[in-house]
């Protein structure tokens, strides 16, 4: 699952709660015969599920309709780095490193 939502470059912003729901709801889905649905109003959360299909209901809107995807950078010398790298500095000049909005995918 880890490995699934790096692809997007949602690990770094998911919480430890969120990811233990979703392995939850994977482990329901394997045990139980019960429709799973995942509630939620974060969209990492939303495509961490549609990435793993899992069945997610938004408690704000009626749900995504495109994926989302970002790339971390260096604000400064605008190097690209890996999404799991968000939280560390830039090599080369030492800056926090920054998400930003990619691109959309339609799904
Ligand atoms: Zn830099």
């Amino acid at each position: 699952m880890e490995e699934k939502s790096k692809l997007t470059g949602d690990i770094n912003v998911l919480s430890k709660t969120d990811l233990d729901l979703v392995a939850l709801a994977l482990e329901l889905m394997n045990t139980t015969s019960n429709e799973i649905i995942v509630y939620t109003n974060d969209y990492s959360m939303e495509n961490l599920c549609s990435e793993l299909n899992l069945k997610f209901k938004t408690l704000y809107k009626n749900g995504i309709k495109t994926k989302i995807y970002f790339e971390v950078y260096c604000p400064f010398c605008k190097t690209i780095y890996k999404s799991e790298d968000l939280n560390k500095c830039c090599e080369r000049c030492g800056l926090k490193l920054k998400r930003r909005f990619l691109k959309k995918e339609k799904i």
